[in-house]
């Protein structure tokens, strides 16, 4: 039987958040999911206020989670956001919200977890980045040096507390079907799709079972990896 966790989703309130808190829940685990407002939620889930470039308000919600389901066991780092264009129209804030949203957001929720990991002796923390990070993009710069720098802070992560039970890994989305992708034309979603072997986007459900897969006890020796879950758009990783 899989031995029921504590899991914290941020950004879980919609898209591929929102399917993985939905995946957990169906596993019968104790799932909580940040969201800014506070609101919104899958049923079943706690649903925190956070705002990932606020560490205080990712400190409050910890503590709610914590006071009503125990230490977070399992985090699942997925709050993001894109401002794309190209270099040469790249403001140095379109740059800094990119990174201080993805990458310095998925640091201060990781080193808020921690402590509670290390005294738990056994935890789980999964990444969401995504193909562009290693594969580039054009229009992507700010965004994809988010994605790539989570591959270090899983590495790290996995060196620093691998001996204690802790595993960190990267789940690497291609395109899926999300508000998200939903914003790009009609034209460049077909050339998108044109380069993907397995000639489509993807489900949010494909990246919540990779998800709570590394998340559970089957998963204990893996630790580091990044798994493309992409339709073979970035094999090579
Ligand atoms: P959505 O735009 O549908 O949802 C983004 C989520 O992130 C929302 O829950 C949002 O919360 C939350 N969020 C954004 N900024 C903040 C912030 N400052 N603090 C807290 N939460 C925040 O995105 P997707 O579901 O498509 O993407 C989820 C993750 O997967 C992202 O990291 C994205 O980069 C990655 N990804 C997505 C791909 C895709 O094709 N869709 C492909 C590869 C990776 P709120 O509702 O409160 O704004």
């Amino acid at each position: 039987m899989t031995t029921q966790r504590t899991v914290l989703v941020t950004g879980g309130n919609r898209g591929i958040g929102r399917a993985i808190a939905e995946a957990f829940l169906a596993d019968g685990h104790r799932v909580a999911v940040t969201s800014r407002s506070g609101e919104g939620g899958p049923a079943g889930a706690l649903t925190v206020a956070a705002d990932v470039t606020n560490a205080e308000s990712i400190d409050k919600a910890f503590a709610e989670v914590e006071a009503a389901y125990g230490p977070v066991e399992v985090l699942v780092a997925n709050a993001g956001i894109t401002k794309d264009t190209l270099l040469l129209r790249m403001t140095e804030q379109d740059f800094e919200d990119v990174i201080d949203t993805n990458l310095t957001g998925a640091f201060r929720v990781i080193k808020r977890a921690t402590k509670g990991l290390l005294r738990n002796k056994w935890g789980r923390v999964v990444l969401i980045s995504s193909v562009v990070g290693l594969y580039g993009s054009p229009g992507q710069i700010n965004y994809a040096a988010s994605k790539s720098g989570l591959v270090g802070i899983a590495r790290s992560l996995t060196r620093e507390l691998g001996s204690r039970n802790i595993t960190a890994n990267v789940v690497a989305p291609g395109f899926i079907e999300t508000e998200m992708t939903a914003v790009l034309p009609e034209a460049t979603q077909e050339q998108y799709k044109s380069s993907i072997p397995a000639g489509r986007f993807g489900q949010v459900e494909e990246i919540a079972k990779a998800v709570t897969w590394l998340a559970s006890d089957d998963a204990a020796y893996i630790s580091g990896a990044v798994i493309p879950v992409d339709g073979g758009l970035g094999m090579g990783h």
